[in-house]
Protein backbone atom coordinates (compact mmCIF):
# COMPACT_ATOMS: atom_id res chain seq x y z
CA UNK A 1 0.00 0.00 0.00
CA UNK A 2 1.36 3.64 -0.80
CA UNK A 3 2.08 6.20 2.03
CA UNK A 4 -1.01 7.79 3.54
CA UNK A 5 0.59 10.20 4.91
CA UNK A 6 2.06 11.05 1.39
CA UNK A 7 -1.40 11.01 -0.05
CA UNK A 8 -2.98 12.98 2.34
CA UNK A 9 -0.11 15.48 2.45
CA UNK A 10 -0.45 16.01 -1.51
CA UNK A 11 -4.11 16.45 -0.93
CA UNK A 12 -3.66 18.52 1.39
CA UNK A 13 -1.11 20.99 -0.87
CA UNK A 14 -3.68 20.40 -4.05
CA UNK A 15 -6.42 21.61 -2.06
CA UNK A 16 -8.50 18.75 -3.23
CA UNK A 17 -9.32 18.32 -0.14
CA UNK A 18 -9.00 21.21 3.97
CA UNK A 19 -7.74 19.80 6.77
CA UNK A 20 -10.82 20.62 9.07
CA UNK A 21 -12.67 18.24 6.65
CA UNK A 22 -10.27 15.24 7.36
CA UNK A 23 -10.47 15.90 10.59
CA UNK A 24 -14.14 16.22 11.25
CA UNK A 25 -14.48 13.58 9.26
CA UNK A 26 -12.22 11.39 11.44
CA UNK A 27 -13.65 12.72 14.83
CA UNK A 28 -17.13 12.12 13.40
CA UNK A 29 -15.88 7.98 13.06
CA UNK A 30 -13.94 8.10 16.65
CA UNK A 31 -16.71 9.36 17.91
CA UNK A 32 -18.88 7.05 17.32
CA UNK A 33 -16.82 4.43 18.75
CA UNK A 34 -18.52 1.46 17.15
CA UNK A 35 -14.89 -0.66 18.40
CA UNK A 36 -14.39 1.03 21.62
CA UNK A 37 -10.78 1.85 20.15
CA UNK A 38 -11.05 5.78 21.51
CA UNK A 39 -11.11 6.63 25.10
CA UNK A 40 -11.12 10.42 24.59
CA UNK A 41 -11.42 12.44 21.48
CA UNK A 42 -9.56 15.59 21.62
CA UNK A 43 -12.36 17.18 19.32
CA UNK A 44 -11.63 20.95 20.53
CA UNK A 45 -7.86 20.98 20.38
CA UNK A 46 -7.52 18.98 16.83
CA UNK A 47 -10.05 21.48 15.09
CA UNK A 48 -7.91 24.29 16.32
CA UNK A 49 -5.02 22.66 15.20
CA UNK A 50 -6.19 21.83 11.64
CA UNK A 51 -7.87 25.13 11.30
CA UNK A 52 -3.95 26.58 11.93
CA UNK A 53 -2.68 24.40 9.06
CA UNK A 54 -5.86 25.59 6.25
CA UNK A 55 -5.32 28.91 7.60
CA UNK A 56 -1.47 28.61 5.94
CA UNK A 57 -2.33 26.89 3.37
CA UNK A 58 -5.04 29.34 2.30
CA UNK A 59 -2.01 32.27 2.75
CA UNK A 60 0.34 29.84 0.33
CA UNK A 61 3.04 28.91 2.78
CA UNK A 62 4.43 25.72 2.67
CA UNK A 63 3.64 22.89 4.57
CA UNK A 64 5.67 19.89 6.34
CA UNK A 65 5.00 16.12 5.24
CA UNK A 66 3.65 15.58 9.07
CA UNK A 67 1.54 18.66 9.13
CA UNK A 68 -1.84 18.19 9.37
CA UNK A 69 -1.70 14.34 9.34
CA UNK A 70 -4.08 13.20 11.92
CA UNK A 71 -2.75 10.33 14.16
CA UNK A 72 -3.76 8.34 17.75
CA UNK A 73 -2.17 7.79 20.98
CA UNK A 74 -2.26 5.14 22.84
CA UNK A 75 -3.47 6.08 26.42
CA UNK A 76 -0.37 5.38 28.67
CA UNK A 77 1.69 8.38 26.75
CA UNK A 78 1.26 12.00 28.40
CA UNK A 79 0.18 14.56 26.40
CA UNK A 80 -0.58 17.73 28.54
CA UNK A 81 -3.64 19.10 29.27
CA UNK A 82 -5.68 16.02 28.37
CA UNK A 83 -6.49 12.96 30.07
CA UNK A 84 -4.52 9.79 30.56
CA UNK A 85 -5.92 7.05 31.78
CA UNK A 86 -4.08 3.69 30.70
CA UNK A 87 -7.49 2.28 31.04
CA UNK A 88 -7.88 2.04 34.51
CA UNK A 89 -10.41 3.28 36.95
CA UNK A 90 -7.39 4.73 38.72
CA UNK A 91 -5.87 7.20 36.62
CA UNK A 92 -9.50 8.40 34.68
CA UNK A 93 -9.47 11.78 35.81
CA UNK A 94 -5.93 11.86 35.53
CA UNK A 95 -4.55 14.58 33.41
CA UNK A 96 -1.07 15.26 31.62
CA UNK A 97 1.10 17.58 32.96
CA UNK A 98 3.48 17.38 30.09
CA UNK A 99 4.05 15.27 26.89
CA UNK A 100 5.99 12.45 26.51
CA UNK A 101 9.34 13.24 24.01
CA UNK A 102 7.99 10.90 20.99
CA UNK A 103 4.72 12.63 21.21
CA UNK A 104 6.13 15.82 21.18
CA UNK A 105 7.85 15.49 18.22
CA UNK A 106 4.40 14.53 16.15
CA UNK A 107 3.82 17.77 17.60
CA UNK A 108 6.61 19.97 16.41
CA UNK A 109 6.56 18.38 12.71
CA UNK A 110 2.53 19.40 12.81
CA UNK A 111 0.78 16.22 12.74
CA UNK A 112 -2.43 16.61 15.02
CA UNK A 113 -3.36 14.13 17.98
CA UNK A 114 -7.17 13.33 17.38
CA UNK A 115 -7.62 10.34 20.29
CA UNK A 116 -6.08 8.49 23.43
CA UNK A 117 -6.90 4.83 22.48
CA UNK A 118 -8.19 2.18 24.14
CA UNK A 119 -5.98 -0.96 25.44
CA UNK A 120 -5.15 -3.24 28.22
CA UNK A 121 -5.07 -1.29 31.61
CA UNK A 122 -1.40 -0.53 32.00
CA UNK A 123 0.08 -2.40 29.05
CA UNK A 124 -1.47 -5.83 30.63
CA UNK A 125 -2.86 -7.98 28.69
CA UNK A 126 -3.40 -9.70 24.78
CA UNK A 127 -6.63 -8.57 24.01
CA UNK A 128 -7.36 -5.07 24.92
CA UNK A 129 -10.15 -6.90 26.97
CA UNK A 130 -8.41 -5.51 30.29
CA UNK A 131 -9.85 -2.05 30.30
CA UNK A 132 -12.15 0.01 32.06
CA UNK A 133 -13.28 1.54 28.59
CA UNK A 134 -15.15 -1.93 27.46
CA UNK A 135 -12.99 -4.23 25.06
CA UNK A 136 -11.48 -3.84 21.95
CA UNK A 137 -13.16 -5.42 18.97
CA UNK A 138 -11.34 -6.35 15.68
CA UNK A 139 -11.30 -4.01 12.68
CA UNK A 140 -12.53 -6.87 10.36
CA UNK A 141 -14.62 -8.72 12.45
CA UNK A 142 -16.32 -7.26 15.88
CA UNK A 143 -16.70 -11.24 17.34
CA UNK A 144 -13.17 -11.36 17.58
CA UNK A 145 -10.57 -9.87 19.62
CA UNK A 146 -8.63 -6.54 18.90
CA UNK A 147 -5.06 -7.95 20.31
CA UNK A 148 -3.44 -6.20 22.81
CA UNK A 149 -2.19 -4.25 24.38
CA UNK A 150 -2.07 -1.60 21.78
CA UNK A 151 -5.77 -2.70 20.23
CA UNK A 152 -7.60 0.45 19.75
CA UNK A 153 -4.52 2.10 17.94
CA UNK A 154 -3.92 -0.97 15.48
CA UNK A 155 -8.18 -0.91 14.88
CA UNK A 156 -7.97 3.15 14.43
CA UNK A 157 -5.72 2.80 11.59
CA UNK A 158 -6.79 -0.86 10.12
CA UNK A 159 -9.90 1.53 10.06
CA UNK A 160 -8.86 4.56 8.92
CA UNK A 161 -10.15 6.06 11.98
CA UNK A 162 -6.44 7.81 11.91
CA UNK A 163 -3.78 8.00 9.22
CA UNK A 164 -1.01 6.30 12.47
CA UNK A 165 -0.95 5.64 15.79
CA UNK A 166 1.78 5.35 18.48
CA UNK A 167 1.51 2.43 20.33
CA UNK A 168 3.66 1.27 22.81
CA UNK A 169 5.17 -2.62 23.18
CA UNK A 170 6.73 -4.38 26.36
CA UNK A 171 6.37 -7.92 25.24
CA UNK A 172 4.50 -8.10 22.05
CA UNK A 173 1.63 -5.14 22.21
CA UNK A 174 2.34 -3.75 19.18
CA UNK A 175 3.34 -6.11 16.92
CA UNK A 176 0.44 -8.36 18.16
CA UNK A 177 -2.40 -6.30 17.43
CA UNK A 178 -1.17 -5.06 13.91
CA UNK A 179 -1.36 -8.74 13.19
CA UNK A 180 -4.49 -9.50 14.44
CA UNK A 181 -5.78 -6.54 12.17
CA UNK A 182 -3.67 -6.66 9.25
CA UNK A 183 -1.55 -3.48 9.53
CA UNK A 184 2.42 -2.79 10.27
CA UNK A 185 3.55 -2.32 13.63
CA UNK A 186 6.90 -1.64 14.21
CA UNK A 187 8.63 -2.47 17.90
CA UNK A 188 12.51 -0.32 17.23
CA UNK A 189 15.58 -1.81 19.11
CA UNK A 190 15.53 -1.08 22.86
CA UNK A 191 16.34 3.10 23.40
CA UNK A 192 15.52 4.03 19.92
CA UNK A 193 12.65 6.63 20.80
CA UNK A 194 12.71 8.19 24.38
CA UNK A 195 10.26 6.41 26.80
CA UNK A 196 10.02 9.60 28.36
CA UNK A 197 6.64 10.57 29.33
CA UNK A 198 5.25 6.62 27.93
CA UNK A 199 4.02 4.93 31.76
CA UNK A 200 6.16 2.79 32.55
CA UNK A 201 5.25 -1.30 32.64
CA UNK A 202 8.07 -3.07 32.26
CA UNK A 203 10.56 -0.48 32.24
CA UNK A 204 13.42 -2.38 30.49
CA UNK A 205 11.82 -3.93 27.63
CA UNK A 206 9.19 -0.82 26.92
CA UNK A 207 9.51 0.91 23.16
CA UNK A 208 7.43 3.66 21.83
CA UNK A 209 6.20 2.74 17.94
CA UNK A 210 4.04 3.49 15.11
CA UNK A 211 1.54 1.27 13.75
CA UNK A 212 0.26 2.76 10.28
CA UNK A 213 -1.01 0.69 7.14
CA UNK A 214 1.92 1.42 4.66
CA UNK A 215 5.78 0.47 5.55
CA UNK A 216 6.82 3.78 4.23
CA UNK A 217 4.72 5.50 6.63
CA UNK A 218 6.58 3.38 9.45
CA UNK A 219 9.64 4.72 8.39
CA UNK A 220 8.35 8.18 8.27
CA UNK A 221 6.82 8.37 11.76
CA UNK A 222 9.96 6.01 13.34
CA UNK A 223 12.17 8.82 11.39
CA UNK A 224 10.40 11.76 13.51
CA UNK A 225 10.52 10.07 16.73
CA UNK A 226 14.19 8.30 17.32
CA UNK A 227 16.97 9.80 18.64
CA UNK A 228 18.79 10.40 22.63
CA UNK A 229 16.82 12.36 25.12
CA UNK A 230 18.66 13.48 28.03
CA UNK A 231 15.11 12.73 30.27
CA UNK A 232 15.72 8.94 29.27
CA UNK A 233 18.93 6.98 29.79
CA UNK A 234 18.63 4.48 27.84
CA UNK A 235 17.66 6.86 24.86
CA UNK A 236 20.77 6.90 21.87
CA UNK A 237 20.95 8.79 19.02
CA UNK A 238 20.57 6.65 15.60
CA UNK A 239 20.76 6.65 12.04
CA UNK A 240 17.36 7.46 9.95
CA UNK A 241 15.70 4.66 8.14
CA UNK A 242 16.85 5.65 4.58
CA UNK A 243 14.37 5.57 1.04
CA UNK A 244 17.02 2.98 -0.36
CA UNK A 245 16.46 0.60 2.63
CA UNK A 246 13.25 0.88 2.28
CA UNK A 247 12.62 0.20 -1.63
CA UNK A 248 15.32 -2.17 -2.13
CA UNK A 249 15.43 -6.28 -1.89
CA UNK A 250 17.69 -8.40 0.03
CA UNK A 251 20.07 -9.84 -2.07
CA UNK A 252 20.20 -13.33 -3.07
CA UNK A 253 21.98 -15.90 -0.66
CA UNK A 254 20.87 -13.57 2.30
CA UNK A 255 20.23 -15.69 5.00
CA UNK A 256 17.29 -16.10 6.74
CA UNK A 257 16.38 -17.97 10.02
CA UNK A 258 13.47 -18.95 11.97
CA UNK A 259 13.17 -21.02 15.23
CA UNK A 260 12.30 -24.56 14.90
CA UNK A 261 10.64 -24.80 18.87
CA UNK A 262 8.35 -22.25 17.06
CA UNK A 263 7.65 -24.00 13.97
CA UNK A 264 7.61 -27.67 15.01
CA UNK A 265 5.42 -27.87 17.33
CA UNK A 266 2.01 -29.08 18.47
CA UNK A 267 1.30 -25.72 19.86
CA UNK A 268 0.89 -24.26 16.50
CA UNK A 269 -2.05 -24.17 14.85
CA UNK A 270 -1.85 -26.29 11.78
CA UNK A 271 -3.06 -23.58 9.09
CA UNK A 272 -0.63 -20.97 10.63
CA UNK A 273 2.31 -23.48 10.87
CA UNK A 274 1.34 -24.15 6.62
CA UNK A 275 0.77 -20.74 5.31
CA UNK A 276 4.64 -19.87 7.19
CA UNK A 277 6.17 -22.70 5.62
CA UNK A 278 4.83 -21.96 2.22
CA UNK A 279 6.45 -18.55 2.91
CA UNK A 280 9.78 -20.32 3.73
CA UNK A 281 9.73 -21.81 0.45
CA UNK A 282 8.67 -18.45 -1.77
CA UNK A 283 11.28 -16.61 -0.41
CA UNK A 284 13.76 -20.09 -0.48
CA UNK A 285 12.93 -19.61 -4.40
CA UNK A 286 13.81 -16.33 -4.52
CA UNK A 287 17.34 -17.66 -4.03
CA UNK A 288 17.42 -16.92 -0.06
CA UNK A 289 18.97 -18.74 2.28
CA UNK A 290 16.65 -20.67 5.07
CA UNK A 291 18.27 -21.39 8.12
CA UNK A 292 16.52 -23.03 11.10
CA UNK A 293 17.55 -22.32 14.26
CA UNK A 294 17.79 -23.59 17.82
CA UNK A 295 16.13 -21.70 20.46
CA UNK A 296 14.32 -21.88 23.71
CA UNK A 297 11.28 -23.16 24.53
CA UNK A 298 8.56 -20.93 23.91
CA UNK A 299 7.24 -22.08 27.17
CA UNK A 300 10.44 -20.61 29.32
CA UNK A 301 10.22 -17.62 26.94
CA UNK A 302 6.82 -16.94 28.07
CA UNK A 303 7.85 -17.65 32.11
CA UNK A 304 11.20 -15.77 32.32
CA UNK A 305 9.32 -12.60 30.50
CA UNK A 306 6.46 -12.84 32.93
CA UNK A 307 8.58 -13.01 35.56
CA UNK A 308 10.30 -10.36 34.92
CA UNK A 309 7.47 -7.99 33.76
CA UNK A 310 5.43 -8.45 37.14
CA UNK A 311 8.26 -8.01 38.82
CA UNK A 312 8.83 -4.36 36.99
CA UNK A 313 5.10 -3.31 37.05
CA UNK A 314 5.03 -4.45 40.73
CA UNK A 315 7.59 -1.85 41.33
CA UNK A 316 6.38 0.69 39.00
CA UNK A 317 3.10 0.82 40.45
CA UNK A 318 3.79 0.95 43.67
CA UNK A 319 3.87 4.80 42.82
CA UNK A 320 0.14 4.88 42.38
CA UNK A 321 -1.45 5.05 46.41
CA UNK A 322 -3.70 7.52 45.91
CA UNK A 323 -1.19 10.27 47.39
CA UNK A 324 -0.11 11.76 44.21
CA UNK A 325 -1.93 10.27 40.81
CA UNK A 326 -5.55 9.51 40.04
CA UNK A 327 -8.28 8.82 43.04
CA UNK A 328 -8.27 8.18 46.16
CA UNK A 329 -10.06 6.56 48.88
CA UNK A 330 -9.83 7.14 52.60
CA UNK A 331 -9.42 4.51 55.18
CA UNK A 332 -9.38 4.61 58.50
CA UNK A 333 -5.71 4.84 58.51
CA UNK A 334 -2.93 5.76 55.80
CA UNK A 335 -2.33 1.73 55.24
CA UNK A 336 -5.88 1.22 54.51
CA UNK A 337 -6.25 4.43 52.30
CA UNK A 338 -3.37 2.45 50.09
CA UNK A 339 -5.03 -0.65 50.23
CA UNK A 340 -8.78 0.35 49.51
CA UNK A 341 -7.54 2.37 46.73
CA UNK A 342 -5.74 -0.02 44.71
CA UNK A 343 -7.95 -3.00 45.59
CA UNK A 344 -10.83 -0.75 44.42
CA UNK A 345 -8.66 0.96 41.18
CA UNK A 346 -6.67 -1.87 39.79
CA UNK A 347 -8.34 -4.51 37.51
CA UNK A 348 -8.21 -7.74 37.90
CA UNK A 349 -5.82 -8.62 36.07
CA UNK A 350 -3.31 -5.75 37.06
CA UNK A 351 -3.13 -6.97 40.51
CA UNK A 352 -2.91 -10.54 39.53
CA UNK A 353 0.49 -8.80 38.20
CA UNK A 354 0.99 -6.75 41.20
CA UNK A 355 1.29 -10.05 43.79
CA UNK A 356 2.91 -12.12 41.38
CA UNK A 357 5.31 -9.76 40.24
CA UNK A 358 5.63 -9.09 44.80
CA UNK A 359 6.25 -12.95 45.26
CA UNK A 360 9.17 -12.79 42.56
CA UNK A 361 10.86 -10.19 44.34
CA UNK A 362 9.89 -11.19 47.72
CA UNK A 363 13.10 -12.26 50.40
CA UNK A 364 13.61 -15.89 49.67
CA UNK A 365 12.02 -16.41 46.36
CA UNK A 366 13.86 -13.73 44.78
CA UNK A 367 16.81 -15.91 44.15
CA UNK A 368 14.78 -19.02 42.92
CA UNK A 369 12.55 -16.72 40.31
CA UNK A 370 14.00 -13.37 39.88
CA UNK A 371 17.76 -14.12 39.32
CA UNK A 372 17.00 -17.11 37.45
CA UNK A 373 14.86 -15.11 35.17
CA UNK A 374 17.21 -12.39 34.80
CA UNK A 375 20.22 -15.20 33.81
CA UNK A 376 17.92 -16.59 31.27
CA UNK A 377 17.42 -12.88 30.00
CA UNK A 378 21.26 -12.65 29.61
CA UNK A 379 21.03 -16.06 28.02
CA UNK A 380 18.48 -14.88 25.12
CA UNK A 381 20.40 -11.76 24.61
CA UNK A 382 23.78 -14.11 24.31
CA UNK A 383 22.13 -16.01 21.90
CA UNK A 384 20.47 -13.48 19.44
CA UNK A 385 23.95 -12.05 19.38
CA UNK A 386 25.68 -15.44 17.72
CA UNK A 387 21.95 -15.71 15.78
CA UNK A 388 22.61 -12.80 14.14
CA UNK A 389 26.11 -13.41 13.15
CA UNK A 390 25.07 -15.94 11.01
CA UNK A 391 21.65 -14.77 9.50
CA UNK A 392 20.73 -11.03 8.55
CA UNK A 393 17.01 -11.64 10.08
CA UNK A 394 14.72 -13.77 11.72
CA UNK A 395 11.36 -14.72 10.21
CA UNK A 396 8.50 -16.10 12.25
CA UNK A 397 4.98 -15.99 12.65
CA UNK A 398 3.19 -13.11 15.09
CA UNK A 399 1.27 -15.67 16.99
CA UNK A 400 1.17 -19.44 17.76
CA UNK A 401 -2.70 -18.99 16.90
CA UNK A 402 -5.32 -17.58 15.75
CA UNK A 403 -7.30 -14.71 16.55
CA UNK A 404 -9.25 -15.60 19.47
CA UNK A 405 -13.11 -14.66 20.27
CA UNK A 406 -14.00 -12.00 22.43
CA UNK A 407 -14.04 -13.37 25.99
CA UNK A 408 -11.64 -16.55 25.72
CA UNK A 409 -8.97 -14.47 27.09
CA UNK A 410 -11.08 -13.23 30.11
CA UNK A 411 -11.46 -16.68 31.18
CA UNK A 412 -8.14 -18.66 30.91
CA UNK A 413 -5.61 -15.66 31.53
CA UNK A 414 -3.15 -18.82 31.14
CA UNK A 415 -3.93 -19.33 27.97
CA UNK A 416 -3.77 -15.92 26.95
CA UNK A 417 0.31 -15.41 28.25
CA UNK A 418 1.06 -18.22 26.25
CA UNK A 419 -0.30 -16.31 23.13
CA UNK A 420 2.82 -14.19 23.74
CA UNK A 421 5.34 -17.22 23.12
CA UNK A 422 6.41 -15.54 20.18
CA UNK A 423 6.92 -11.79 20.55
CA UNK A 424 8.19 -11.53 24.19
CA UNK A 425 11.89 -13.55 23.27
CA UNK A 426 12.70 -10.38 21.17
CA UNK A 427 11.67 -8.09 23.58
CA UNK A 428 13.68 -9.34 25.98
CA UNK A 429 16.51 -8.98 23.65
CA UNK A 430 15.75 -5.96 23.05
CA UNK A 431 15.70 -6.35 19.16
CA UNK A 432 13.96 -4.81 16.86
CA UNK A 433 11.18 -6.46 15.47
CA UNK A 434 8.48 -5.74 13.20
CA UNK A 435 5.11 -6.82 12.19
CA UNK A 436 3.80 -7.05 7.93
CA UNK A 437 0.44 -8.08 7.42
CA UNK A 438 1.53 -10.57 5.28
CA UNK A 439 2.62 -14.51 5.11
CA UNK A 440 -0.09 -15.78 7.36
CA UNK A 441 -3.49 -14.86 8.58
CA UNK A 442 -1.90 -13.41 12.02
CA UNK A 443 1.23 -11.95 9.97
CA UNK A 444 4.61 -12.24 10.23
CA UNK A 445 7.37 -10.85 12.62
CA UNK A 446 10.51 -9.98 10.74
CA UNK A 447 13.60 -9.17 13.47
CA UNK A 448 16.94 -8.53 13.01
CA UNK A 449 19.86 -7.11 15.33
CA UNK A 450 19.80 -4.40 17.68
CA UNK A 451 19.95 -1.06 15.10
CA UNK A 452 19.49 -2.97 12.54
CA UNK A 453 16.08 -1.45 11.38
CA UNK A 454 16.90 -0.59 8.15
CA UNK A 455 16.83 -4.80 7.34
CA UNK A 456 13.43 -4.95 8.89
CA UNK A 457 12.32 -2.75 5.98
CA UNK A 458 14.31 -4.72 2.86
CA UNK A 459 13.46 -8.00 4.14
CA UNK A 460 9.47 -6.35 4.41
CA UNK A 461 9.93 -4.85 0.76
CA UNK A 462 11.21 -8.57 -0.41
CA UNK A 463 8.16 -10.44 1.72
CA UNK A 464 5.41 -7.98 -0.34
CA UNK A 465 7.44 -8.67 -3.76
CA UNK A 466 7.04 -12.40 -3.57
CA UNK A 467 4.54 -13.85 -5.89
N1 LIG B 1 0.80 -9.31 26.31
C1 LIG B 1 2.00 -8.97 27.00
C2 LIG B 1 1.71 -8.69 28.44
O1 LIG B 1 0.58 -8.70 28.79
C3 LIG B 1 2.66 -7.79 26.36
C4 LIG B 1 2.00 -6.52 26.71
C5 LIG B 1 2.74 -5.31 26.24
O2 LIG B 1 3.63 -5.38 25.37
N2 LIG B 1 2.43 -4.18 26.83
O3 LIG B 1 2.56 -8.44 29.21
Amino acid sequence: MESQIKALHQKLVNKELTCTQVVKEKLAELNKNLHHSANYVLEESALALAKKVDDKIANGEKINLLEGIPFGIKDVYLLQGTYSSASSYFLRKYKSPYTATAIQKLLDAGAIPLVKENCDSFGHGSSSENTVFGAVTNAHDTSLVAGGSSGGSAVNVAKDYTIFSIGGDTGGSIRQPAGYNKVFGLKPTYGKISRYGLMAYASSTDCVGPIAKSLEDIQIVLNVMSGKDWRDQTSFDSEKVSDEALNSTLPKGTKIGYYKTFIDTEALNADIKAEFKATLAKLEAEGMQIVPLDFLDANVLVSTYYALAMAETASNLARLDGTNYGVRTEGENLKDTYSITRSENFTEETKRRIVGGNQVLSQGHSEEIYLKAQQLRNKISAQFAEDFKNVSVIISPVTPNKVPKIGTNLKDPMTMYLSDAYTVGFSLGGVPTLTVPLGTEVGLQLTAAKKQEATLFTCANTLAKLK
